[in-house]
């Protein structure tokens, strides 16, 4: 289930979206020949903007190459991943995220060695995973305080699945959990969504991961517990699923979640969503690669991927006339 499929291609569309998150602003993803804001559509913010004061951080320091930790760590048995759905309060719990759950965790795996690393699922039945990621840099996290972004989470996509009562699975960076709560514990209460881990805040973890500022070697295994640690309390369908940002790994990259017992998602499909000016592109790079046994990799990040929703019906139609049914990825990986 390694792929194939088009990885060159993948890799230069992911990097569009990477670059515009690395930046943060319309300019650079103008330049990047990305539409953010196509005229004439409104804005729906998510959650109510949070006041900072502060300047922003730099949004990640390139580091030198560290030595690696040699990838074993802590192996004790962890407590449930799960919390009760539709908690209110998420109260992190230190260390929680860094201990491996028990393995009835989707994409649980055995910590100490290597995750394995999945394109998609068997070629067999008829499902497929629509998965969105949820990026937030620091440099986004600016763009959203100056106003010069209204939001980065796109509403319209998850009423869309709401209504339509369809399965999918929430690639989560820890920050954009933490600027968008209410929306997260709205994922986390639909028993259709699965919440998975898509770093703290969208670092690289290896090198000429396009212009992604990098996570040093030395806190690459921290970072990913943490995201679980935040992402942990909201409950609902926790998982142990974890996409790099921009899909770049190594072995280092791959030896330093080896503490933490994930499986490694990449996907098969991608719909080059922050790319788009239009929502037809988006349709026909995923209906041109979706088979069964497809992991399609989406963006639920509204002004870094303005098109999605608009895709999405088409996309589902699609889907719908090829006898192909959106399901979880704990589901489509499963399936044999
Ligand atoms: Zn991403």
């Amino acid at each position: 289930m390694i792929s194939d499929v088009s990885r060159a291609r993948s890799r230069l569309l992911i990097g569009a979206l990477v670059a515009a998150a690395v930046l943060g602003t319309t300019t650079s993803a103008i330049a990047l020949g990305v539409a953010l804001s196509p005229p004439g559509r409104g804005s729906v913010s998510a959650d109510a903007p949070s006041e900072v004061s502060h300047p922003p951080g730099p949004a990640g320091t390139p580091t030198p190459v560290a030595s690696s930790p040699n990838g074993t760590g802590t192996t004790e048995p962890g407590r449930p991943a799960t919390t009760e759905p539709g908690r209110t309060s998420p109260t992190p719990s230190a260390g929680s995220g860094g201990t491996p759950p028990d393995r009835g965790v989707p994409g649980a795996t055995r910590a100490g060695t290597r995750p394995p690393v999945v394109d998609h699922g068997p070629r067999t039945g008829n499902r497929v995973a629509l998965t969105f990621d949820a990026d937030m840099t620091d440099s986004m996290l600016y763009s959203l305080r100056t106003g010069r972004v209204k939001s980065y989470a796109n509403l319209r996509i998850v009423e869309l699945l709401e209504r339509e009562q369809l399965p999918a699975t929430f690639f989560l960076t820890g920050k954009w959990v933490e600027r968008y709560p209410e929306l997260t514990r709205r994922l986390a209460g639909n028993p259709r969504f699965e919440l998975a881990n898509h770093t703290y805040g969208h670092l690289a973890f290896t090198g000429n991961c396009y212009d992604l500022p990098r996570v040093p070697s030395r806190n690459m295994t921290e970072d990913v517990a943490k995201t679980f640690r935040v992402i942990e309390p909201y409950g609902g369908r926790q998982t142990r699923y974890f996409r790099f940002p921009g899909l770049c790994h190594d072995g280092e990259a791959l030896a330093a979640l080896a503490p933490l017992g994930v499986t490694v998602v990449d996907g098969d499909v991608v719909s080059g969503d922050p790319f788009a000016t239009a929502w037809q592109p988006i349709v026909r790079a995923v209906l041109d690669q979706v088979r069964p046994g497809s992991v399609v990799i989406m963006h639920v990040t509204e002004a870094n991927a303005a098109m999605t929703d608009e895709a999405l019906p088409h996309i589902l139609a699609g889907l719908r006339e090829r006898g192909l049914v959106p399901a979880t990825l704990s589901e489509v990986l499963a399936e044999s």
